[in-house]
């Protein structure tokens, strides 16, 4: 981390509306503590309801002006919103460090993979072409019919983001929406708000035209409800927790959504797997920043023949993990708060007084759980289907492959797994098995590269994101039909 960048420490952030930066009139702020150490990062507004209707307003007149834009126009607008990403990419970073505990390299890392998702977003949407057709090609019918497709922004898109990402995620939904001619009502999570707001300051410095995109902030709690069943808002796109998502998919009146939701990704170590790739890519896949990801490995099948000389490979693996403080760029750091710390705490606890064996980890300062790997994992334990979102990773020995995939499947989430073997086929049979949105062969659960497909199944979500499944889900196709009499 470079000396100096400690900037606005303790600064009161406004919320963003008809492109101005506003305290509420409610007087109410959110503190946002650091979660590494006592201190406050920042200040946000807790908005009235009042004011997300006039956020939501705002929206709505400003997206009428905007969809007529050309897309090369709304394009430029986004290219100098990369211009200015890049002039605070430090300071951006640095933001997100103390307000989400990410290690700094990281950090840096989400800002670069933001601007390139932005431009390959921008690209992707130039080239995204209708089409027309005949009426012939019906029995029955002929060439007096021609119909003539494109797609059409939807409106006002609700934008809903997790702290575990809070300028990468925010930007998948917003790039996407505002390319394609809508106008964005952006609720961040209130833990990563401050980042959220940084990032929407280099669009107000692009010169976005007023009200093309609002922030609104607040408790999800408190605010949340009120933003999904507004009649304002025409499409939803969420990411975060799976009780939450449901949530808001009870809530939502028929209008589209997309939902980037929880995990609980399996690695299955079949008999003839790389063991060495396979510990490398478990253990990176498992313990980075200290397992907050959607797409963190969060369970381990393998099989009892070759458990012991994974589990061996692992602890090895584990020696390299660093522990500490983001700013170090350790690889554990202390979670998001307390709260979270407490939950992965129990699952680890429910599951040492149900016999699972401590090969290592079980050790807490604070908010920052040691890496913890847990052998002997049994359905009866918490920790063989919750989500951690945390450092701890069960290990579940099984007799065979078909009980590897029953159990996976059994899970009440679908986002990712991984498969380790080596016979390719062997592979494939499996992962055309497992209910996932996708599989991984010889590699970890992950998100990216940002173009690919990315998709939740059951209680993972519903919908796909990945540029352009992005874009096209917050369009929708319009037909025009020339009738030649
Ligand atoms: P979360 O608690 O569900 O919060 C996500 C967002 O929802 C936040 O902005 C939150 O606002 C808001 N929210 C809370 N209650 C709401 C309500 N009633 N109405 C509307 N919005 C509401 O999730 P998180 O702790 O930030 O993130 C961790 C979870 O996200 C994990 O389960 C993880 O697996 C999942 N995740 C999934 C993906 C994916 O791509 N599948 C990616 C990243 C994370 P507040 O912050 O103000 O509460």
């Amino acid at each position: 981390m470079k000396e100096g960048i400690y900037l606005n420490l303790n600064k009161n952030y406004r919320f963003y509306i008809d492109g101005m930066w506003e305290e509420s009139k409610s007087k109410e702020v959110i503190k946002i503590m650091s979660p590494y150490k006592d201190e406050l990062v920042g200040t946000v507004q807790a908005i009235s309801k009042d004011e997300a209707d006039k956020a939501i307003q705002s929206a709505k007149i400003a997206q009428k002006e905007w969809e007529k834009l050309s897309i090369r126009d709304r394009g430029n607008y986004l290219y100098h919103w990369i211009e200015e990403l890049e002039k605070s990419k430090e300071d951006i970073a640095t933001t997100i460090m103390q307000e989400v505990g990410k290690g700094f390299q990281d950090a840096v890392k989400e800002v670069e993979r933001t601007i390139d998702l932005i431009r390959f977003t921008i690209e992707e949407a130039i080239h995204l072409y209708g089409e027309s057709m005949l009426g012939e090609n019906f029995p029955g019918g002929n060439r007096s019919k021609i119909a003539i497709s494109h797609r059409v922004p939807l409106g006002v898109v609700l934008a809903i983001s997790p702290f575990n990402y809070p300028v990468n995620l925010s930007a998948a939904k917003i790039a996407p929406a505002l390319i394609s001619g809508n106008a964005v009502v952006f609720k961040p999570a209130t833990q990563g708000a401050i980042s959220g707001i940084k990032m929407i300051e280099a669009l107000d410095r692009a010169g976005l035209p007023k009200g093309v995109l609002n922030v609104v902030t607040g408790h999800g709690s408190v605010i949340g409800n009120y933003l999904i069943e507004h009649q304002g808002i025409d499409m939803i796109s969420f990411t975060g927790g799976s009780g939450t998502g449901k949530r808001i998919a009870k809530l939502a009146n028929m209008i589209p959504l997309v939902m980037e939701l929880g995990g609980k990704d399996p690695a299955i170590v079949v008999k003839d797997a790389n063991l060495d790739l396979a510990a490398k890519q478990i253990v990176s896949g498992a313990f980075s920043y200290s397992g907050q990801r959607c797409t963190a490995i969060k369970r381990v099948f393998v099989d009892e023949m070759i458990a012991d000389e994974l589990i061996e490979k692992l602890s090895e693996e584990l020696k390299n993990v660093t522990i500490g403080s983001p700013e170090e760029n350790k690889m554990i750091v202390p979670l998001i708060d307390q709260k979270s710390a407490d939950f992965v705490q129990s699952l680890i606890d429910d599951a040492l007084e149900k016999n699972a064996t401590l090969i290592t980890g079980n050790q807490r300062e604070g908010n920052l759980i040691y890496p913890t790997l847990l052998d002997h994992v049994t359905p009866n334990m918490r920790l063989a289907w919750e989500e951690p979102f945390g450092p701890v990773l069960p290990i579940i020995r099984v007799k065979t492959v078909d009980e590897a995939i029953e159990m996976s499947n059994q899970s009440e989430y679908g986002l990712q797994a991984s498969i380790f073997s080596q016979d390719i086929d062997q592979a494939f049979i499996i992962a055309e098995k497992i209910q996932a949105g996708s599989v991984q062969i010889n590699g970890r659960t992950e998100r990216g590269p940002d173009h690919f497909p990315f998709i939740g199944t059951k209680g993972s979500g519903m919908g796909t994101q990945g540029v352009r499944r992005s874009i096209e889900s917050m369009t929708r196709e319009k037909v025009t039909v020339i009738n030649i009499n």
